[in-house]
């Protein structure tokens, strides 16, 4: 069924793509295809996060065919997690689906998506299976990560991903109520609450070339996932620095009882591995907190999430 470009929208699909020229076409092809089949008014809108390749020649390409997919440009590579929020921004429909660009997150899942939020439920998040077609050192990473957050942040996302349906009420809150500056996606919808379901996939092979992920920005992303959901890091220090108090008091009587048994003080190597021992503790210990004071640096500086350079087929009145 097609419906007029005019009718307003009831579900919007927004697609984070960066340096994805090479498949995006087929991928929101397909998308707009299982859109199609799920007799909803829709509009896609890809945002392009400053991708150096025709990714947005091809929106605008897509756009001049069918005007229910839309686009925004970012003026340059803002990550993913403010690519979702400009698309979340832009998103008009009463549900809101969040998807990768290269088909890694199987849009045969939305019919099912559309038909829980339809029953009620306000988040459905889409669970990957397995990550068969990652590398060892990408599934690695990925569970380190989710495993830390899991334990230590106190919201379960083992194995979520980014591909989820949002009802218009939770996408208000995300971006009219959390004006926090580091995000974590897959965090924030746990920690919203509200009534989720869970849909499982198979992670597909990825669509084009390899993934844009390097291990440094998956390390960043672990450490913005730890820093805004928790602040345990900052109690380990003080653990740590009573445990080395303890320490020191055992060492303080063994060596006051060994002076007034006579016997001289002697040790050179302990001192100097107690010294390298507590110095590396108070550097470790400053990094972290070092951690936390850029985060809130970050957080005061209160710069825009990202800044869009074009868009296509989108009102420009809309914030940002
Ligand atoms: N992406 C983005 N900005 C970035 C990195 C990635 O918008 O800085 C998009 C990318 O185009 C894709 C999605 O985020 O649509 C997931 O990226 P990728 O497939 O590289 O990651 P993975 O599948 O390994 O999670
Ligand atoms: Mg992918």
């Amino acid at each position: 069924m097609t419906l007029s470009p005019q009718t307003s929208p009831v579900i919007s699909a927004i697609v984070p793509a960066y340096n994805e020229g090479q498949g995006l076409a087929i991928a929101i092809k397909t998308i707009a295809g299982t859109l199609d089949a799920c007799e909803s008014a829709w509009e896609i809108i890809v945002v392009d996060d400053g991708s150096h390749d025709h990714t947005f020649q091809q929106v605008q390409l897509l756009s001049a065919l069918d005007p229910r997919i839309k686009g925004v440009a970012l003026s340059r590579n803002f990550g993913k997690e403010a690519a979702m929020l400009a698309g979340l921004e832009q998103a008009t429909g009463q549900a809101v689906i969040i998807i990768d660009a290269d088909l890694q997150h199987p849009p045969d899942l939305i019919p099912d998506m559309i038909k829980q939020w339809r029953l009620g439920v306000q988040i459905v998040h889409a669970v990957k299976r397995s990550r068969k077609e990652d590398s060892f050192g990408q599934r690695t990473s990925a569970y380190v990560i989710n495993y830390l957050i899991s334990n230590f942040g106190g919201i379960n996302i083992k194995n979520a991903s980014d591909f989820k349906l949002l009802d218009r009420e939770i996408v208000d809150i995300i971006v009219h109520q959390l004006p926090e500056r580091e995000r974590f996606f897959r965090g924030l919808t746990s920690w919203l609450g509200f009534s989720e379901h869970y849909l499982y996939f198979d992670v597909a092979s990825r669509q084009g070339d390899e993934s844009k992920w390097s291990f440094m920005s998956l390390l960043e992303l672990a450490i913005t996932a730890l820093t805004s959901f928790t602040s345990l890091p900052l109690r380990i220090i003080s653990f740590l620095g009573f445990a080395t108090l303890i320490l020191g008091f055992f060492v303080i009587a063994e060596t006051l009882i060994s002076l007034m048994n006579g016997q001289a003080v002697s040790g050179f190597a302990t001192t100097i591995i107690c010294l390298l021992l507590i110095g590396s503790f108070i550097m470790i210990s400053l990094g972290i907190i070092g951690e936390y004071i850029a985060k809130i640096y970050e957080e005061v500086k209160h710069r825009p999430h990202y800044l869009i350079k074009t868009r296509v087929g989108l009102d420009t009145k809309k914030p940002h």
